[in-house]
């Protein structure tokens, strides 16, 4: 019996706190230019990428002021301000620390003299990693949600996507529970302005929400969907439900956030892909021409259907070198819509039973196939046809880290049909 409880006891404090941040109380001091908190530590947990520190000031955000978090051998951890979604009169910004033992304070430096400590809110957020999260799930991930579409001339099929209980197990990250709804006629790129060097992109989704829900003060996170640079898409607000991501004026958008920082930095192609896959489905169903403009009446310009943020925000977000693929991801969508209004609807019912990915691929393809899908056989060829690999199930995983760099042919024999899939070998 003692032995029972002394494992729960260890058991629970790591599942507690798993996904949790806490709002930190901290005393403050005013010393010359500056507001010096009180000494925090932070524990390091196991499983554990990153520590979020968050902070919001009540203070103009016109005065510049410079915040950050200093250990006691005096290295300092500059908390970047959120440039992204401005709210007068406050500060708001968050730096991610070493999952280690840590000792130190916040400084606040203002630009003149302070005669009062404005109020200031800090939480930590430990975001776990994804894969013991959803070992210590107690929810059965859910299969993907369909969706019907609403035009029969338009076969393209809603993406794969991680849902939230995928990024976010044991409901940790819960949604609004009162969504407003809205009519979208426009696709808003972002990026996160956060690290392209992720080691868990699922994590950085939870800090996003983290900060977004309990810093922010939002309903949800605030995009409807996030794409990180494998190519995964993690679904947010979801479909038509209203964002907070369009700098206020959200009516009629559906907010698409590239995960990383694309000012000086390239956004890999398969995001653009997963994008063009979204982008064709959502302009599919809601009968949107992809090159065109139209007015958008909550922020009184005129938009493209698919617009960078900075087109309707003062801020350069989705940075410069996504917002120079903005008119690339617009034709691949209208080629996109093209294609599968093309396909037969066997083809495409095909293709939304089974879904393979990562494509491109470095190491390993999965081949997901629903229920009741009588598959026969799963070939992999070369271009010219010669087989590589041969299986007789389908919820497959295929080794392909021996294969060179290159295009190869997937082909799936289902009951009368062969479903061909091309997919591309990176090295
Ligand atoms: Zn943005």
């Amino acid at each position: 019996m003692i032995r029972f409880f002394s494992i729960i006891l260890f058991l629970l404090p790591a599942l507690m706190q798993a996904q949790y941040g806490e709002n930190i109380s901290l005393k403050w001091n005013i010393e010359g230019q500056a507001v010096i908190s009180s000494e925090i530590h932070f524990v390091p947990q196991q499983h554990n990428p990153f520590i979020n520190l968050q902070i919001r000031v009540d203070y103009d955000q016109n005065i510049p002021i410079q915040i950050y978090f200093q250990d006691t051998e005096g290295k300092l951890f500059s908390i970047t301000k959120d440039i992204h979604m401005p709210e007068p009169g406050k500060w708001f910004g968050w730096v991610d620390l070493p999952n280690k033992d840590l000792n130190g304070k916040m400084i606040i430096f203002f630009s003149d003299d302070v005669s009062r400590i404005p109020p200031i809110y800090t939480r930590i957020f430990y975001p776990f990693s994804t894969d013991y999260l959803q070992k210590n799930s107690d929810v059965e991930n859910r299969s993907n949600k369909t969706f019907s579409r609403s035009t029969e001339s338009c076969n393209c099929p809603y993406p794969s996507v991680v849902t939230r209980d995928q990024w976010c197990p044991n409901n940790q990250c819960p949604p609004n529970s009162n969504p407003v709804y809205t009519n979208v006629k426009f696709l808003i790129v972002h990026h996160t302005a956060t690290p392209n060097n992720e080691s868990d992109w699922a994590a950085r989704v939870r800090q996003i929400w983290d900060y977004h829900v309990n810093t922010r003060g939002w309903a949800d996170i605030g995009y409807n969907y996030l794409i990180d640079q494998n190519g995964l898409m993690y679904v947010g607000r979801g479909e038509d439900v209203k964002g907070a991501h369009f700098s206020g004026h959200n009516s009629e958008t559906c907010g698409v956030a590239y995960l990383g920082t694309f000012s000086s930095f390239d956004p890999p192609q398969v995001m653009h892909d997963k994008m063009t896959e979204y982008a064709a489905f959502k302009c599919c169903e809601k009968n949107l021409d992809p090159l065109g403009t139209a007015y958008h009446a909550s922020s009184g310009l005129t938009l493209h259907t698919i617009s960078g943020h900075r087109d309707g925000g003062n801020t350069t977000c989705p940075g410069d070198r996504l917002y120079a693929d903005l008119p690339q991801i617009r034709t691949s969508t209208d080629n996109e819509m093209t294609q599968c209004s093309n396909q037969s609807i066997d083809e495409q019912d095909l293709a939304e039973m089974i879904k393979v990915y990562p494509n491109p691929a470095s190491t390993y393809i999965i081949i997901e196939v629903k229920d009741a899908i009588p598959i026969e056989e799963i070939f992999l060829t070369d271009l010219s046809g010669r087989l590589i690999s041969r299986m007789e199930t389908g919820n497959s995983y295929l080794d392909v880290s021996a294969l060179e760099t290159g295009m190869y042919l997937l082909k799936i024999s289902v009951a009368n049909h062969q479903w061909v899939k091309k997919i591309l070998i990176r090295r």
